[in-house]
């Protein structure tokens, strides 16, 4: 018979000791940090949700992969391995190893973007659009209207808007938008997927438009997983074969090797354009290094070319999303309102509604997060209005959405870890009427999420 607890599909091989903390001792470390949880010491984190970016359990072979690392300047084994592995699910003919994903963004916004052109997007994550908006150019998101509706259960809320995408690239053509970018999943909007069929859309009307479309896919894997599951027709397939059918509908891609590719550090950019691709390899090289390495060591690229393979497999990513709905089901049924359906890699809590007596510039995400931290030593990500409000005019506007992500590294907590988590969260949300909204009290700048301080504004 076939059991209904999905398991860890490993066990442990090397343990990491967790620091217990007081409550007044998590106060002390807030003040320290201006209220701002990137400035935590790790150390004073108990589970530490803050993202899921490069803080996944490597595997055993990972491990014996980096004993392989090649560590020559130019030409290395370890490059050829990662450039094989990365092929093998994204065929694209030209692969620029970077140290992480903005990295790659840098270097194709500066050779793409630039004063008056736009990019869109179905949701632009937060260095995605700092890096378009760092050249002048404009990042506009076009993401269904059911994905900024928290409590929607549209089983494909990254998809693009198609109409509004067809509309913006009629208005402006390919002389001012030089790329069309998806999302998957979509981050920003909740670790929501994205249908073939709407990448199939958004395919023909960059066709039609002669304007090419790369992947921001940083989480491919479950975004493929949740086409199997989700879409029809797709049930019986392998999983590295549906990421190969999503590659084969773009021109180009950037990677963030910190997320699916179960990597500590890494990311690329790849393209069939083979002129893009002179012009984005020498920027490489003024800053991040010879083209068969990027800004990574030969032992990382070992790592990430076993990574890749491990990404795909349909155990762990069962396994994956099912722990990930098992904390946003527990946080559901005790009232807590989240991001529906429930994400791959995240559990997004609708702070705005849970804080509804919070207005949106005073930060109901802020103080959602820094109460998870004071009560459990819980450290999860605002995404709302601190990291999305300041405009590049310097003006303030509310996020579509005032969420706290909690993210689930890869392979990292068990259950009962995940239980905790549940516990600490639903004894929050019964005082939240009693949590206030807070105030920055630094200089405003691009990515200030950052590195903001805060007050609670009732000081
Ligand atoms: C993490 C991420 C990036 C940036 O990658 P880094 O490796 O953190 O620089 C870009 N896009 C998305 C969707 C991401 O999740």
């Amino acid at each position: 018979m076939a059991f209904q607890t999905i398991i860890e599909p490993f066990r442990i091989h090397s343990v990491e000791p967790l620091v217990m903390t007081t409550p007044g001792q998590r106060r002390a470390a807030l003040a320290a940090a201006g209220n701002n949880l990137f400035a935590l010491r790790a150390e004073d984190v108990l589970i530490d949700l803050l993202t899921d970016s490069g803080t996944g359990a490597m595997s055993r072979d990972q491990w014996a992969a980096i004993q392989r690392g090649d560590e020559s300047y130019a030409g290395s084994p370890s490059w050829y391995r990662f450039l094989e592995s990365v092929q093998e699910l994204f065929p694209f003919e030209h692969v620029i190893p970077t140290h992480q994903g903005r990295a790659a963004e840098k270097i194709l916004f500066t050779v793409l973007g630039g004063e008056g052109k736009i990019v869109p997007n179905n949701t632009h994550f937060d260095t995605t659009r700092a890096n378009v908006e760092y050249t002048g150019a404009e990042a506009v998101d076009l993401v269904i209207p059911e994905g900024h509706d928290p409590a929607s259960m549209h089983p494909f809320k990254g998809n693009m808007d198609l109409d509004a995408l067809d509309a913006l690239l009629t208005e402006h053509g390919p002389e001012r938008v030089p790329v069309v970018f998806v999302t998957i999943t979509n981050n920003s909007g909740g670790g929501q997927p994205v249908s073939l069929e709407n990448l199939r859309g958004v395919r023909a009307i960059c066709d039609r438009h002669g304007i090419p479309l790369f992947l921001d896919a940083c989480r491919f894997a479950e975004n493929a997983w949740f086409i199997r599951e989700r879409e029809p027709g797709h049930a019986d397939r392998d999983v590295a074969d549906i990421v190969r059918e999503i590659a084969s509908l773009a021109d180009g891609m950037t990677m963030s090797a910190k997320k699916d590719p179960l990597g500590n550090i890494g990311g690329w950019l790849a393209t069939n354009d083979a002129a893009l691709a002179e012009r984005c390899r020498t920027l490489l090289i003024l800053t991040e290094g010879f083209p068969t390495y990027g800004g990574l060591a030969g032992r990382d690229l070992d790592a990430l070319a076993q990574g890749l393979r491990e990404s795909v497999h349909h155990d762990y990513l069962r396994y994956r999303t099912r722990s990930t709905a098992y904390l946003g089901e527990a946080l559901a049924q005790g009232g807590v309102p989240v991001v529906q359906p429930i994400g791959g890699h995240a559990v997004y809590v609708d702070a705005g509604r849970l804080l509804s007596h919070i207005p949106p510039l005073e930060f109901p995400g802020q103080a959602l997060a820094v109460a998870l931290y004071e009560a459990g030593g819980i450290r999860g990500c605002e995404i709302g209005s601190v990291m999305f409000g300041l405009q590049p005019d310097g003006t303030e506007h509310p996020a579509a959405m005032e969420l706290v992500r909690l993210a689930i590294p890869r392979r990292t907590y068990t259950q009962s870890h995940v239980d905790y988590v549940i516990e600490v969260c639903l004894s929050v949300a019964e005082r939240a009427h009693e949590l206030t909204g807070y105030r920055i009290t630094s200089d405003p700048r691009p990515l200030r999420h950052f590195t903001a301080r805060f007050e609670p504004v009732d000081t």
